[in-house]
């Protein structure tokens, strides 16, 4: 078990004109999961090959216990790495596959070797599988193997790069309780890159996301989805993604108006809330960020209210979403016994405190 910092870590290609990677700093607590979230080329896979070694720093430190093993070479150092294509070798059986790596070292012999991997095929529920060869199994059968020989080394860190891409829906459903389980069992210290932010939610204790290889934010999954800090933190967690109407500020006496483009949306704040946020209110414009989760059709009885237009409805199962016209994508997650036409009028409503206001320049929350 182990306790990893990273320090200033930065990589960068062809000559620094690429940053993968950009001054992350990052501690990760004993046993902690950690799962890395972001945008395809925002430099996940690259900060967790240097966790493994795979790669090489342009700079920073890592530390993984108490040891800096920046240039500590992947082989020395403890750490289990779990890839997307399982990297099985073909010809070998799965004992075998499970036992390579434990081979490769002097410190076991060979019922050292055995026992290890008999007790991690049990634990992954693979033991009538160890004499198969890898393309006699399943993708899942063979991720299991996969995390199989990651186990066996009892290694101080886990890195897991997309393992459950390649697995249909349920399976990776399984699996990520399975990983999830696992990890909680033996306690080790995961870092999991995912694509999908929907995995990061569910099975991180906390989750990194990074965009253009910069720190965005960190936090526990609900924290970064309630305050997300800015605007790209906002539309990447949750799903449907956060809706955004670029409003411009009226003051009328005491109180604060939002007024969205072309006369489409106008919200009054109250005067509590302005006078909460006093010190805070001072720009003429934001933009305005709300869930599609936390809008809904309004009863008579509301009244800071938007009529609106619905452009599309779209069934999801237990849900509907309606495509309104206040702005680009903006969608509303209703239940499904809510069903308006296509070009019907609907009254919308919100509550504020579900409201989150973003400097429209730079992009940051504002509270
Ligand atoms: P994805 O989700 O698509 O796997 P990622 O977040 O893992 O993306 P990285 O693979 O870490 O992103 O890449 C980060 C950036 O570094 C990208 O712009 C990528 O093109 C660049 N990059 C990665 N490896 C190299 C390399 N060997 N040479 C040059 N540029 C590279």
């Amino acid at each position: 078990m182990a306790r990893v910092s990273v320090d200033s870590l930065r990589k960068t290609y062809d000559r620094g004109s690429i940053v993968a990677v950009d001054d992350l700093n990052l501690d990760i607590e004993d046993g902690e999961f950690i799962t890395v979230v972001g945008p395809s080329g925002c430099g996940k896979t690259t900060t967790l090959r240097m966790l493994a070694g795979l790669e090489e720093p342009s700079g920073g430190t890592i530390t993984i216990g108490d040891e800096d093993v920046t240039d500590v070479h992947a082989k020395n150092r403890d750490v289990a790495m779990v890839f997307q294509n399982y990297a099985l070798y073909p010809h070998k059986t799965v004992f075998e596959n499970m036992e390579f790596g434990l081979r490769m070292s002097t410190d076991f012999d060979e019922s050292e070797r055995e026992r290890r991997v008999v007790e991690a095929a049990e634990m992954m529920g693979i033991a009538d599988l160890l004499e198969d060869k890898p393309d006699e199994l399943s993708g899942g059968q063979k991720q299991r193997v996969a995390l199989g020989r990651a186990i066996v080394r009892e290694p101080d860190l886990f890195l897991f790069d997309e393992p459950l891409s390649n697995l249909d829906a349920s399976l990776r459903t399984e699996m990520r309780a399975e990983i999830q389980r696992i990890q909680d069992e033996l306690g080790i210290t995961a870092v999991y890159v995912t694509h999908d932010q929907e995995e990061a939610m569910t099975m991180g204790d906390r989750m990194v996301i990074l965009n253009h290889g910069i720190l965005q934010q960190t936090g526990p999954p609900t924290d970064v989805y309630e305050n997300p800090v800015n605007r790209f933190v906002g539309g990447f967690v949750g799903s449907p993604s956060m809706n955004f109407v670029d409003v411009d500020v009226e003051r009328t006496g005491d109180g604060i108006r939002l007024l969205g483009p072309g006369d489409r949306f106008q919200f009054d704040l109250s005067t509590a809330y302005v006078d909460r946020h006093a010190g805070e209110l001072s720009a003429d414009r934001y933009t305005l960020g709300i869930r599609p989760e936390n809008v809904s059709v309004a009863d008579g009885t509301a009244d800071n209210t938007v009529r609106t237009t619905v452009e599309v409805v779209e069934p999801v199962g237990s849900d509907n979403y309606l495509h309104v016209d206040i702005a680009e994508d903006f969608i509303v997650r209703v239940e499904s016994t809510i069903t308006p036409e296509t070009g019907e009028q609907v009254t919308l409503t919100f509550s504020e405190s579900d409201l989150h206001l973003f400097d429209r320049d730079r992009g940051v929350d504002i509270f």
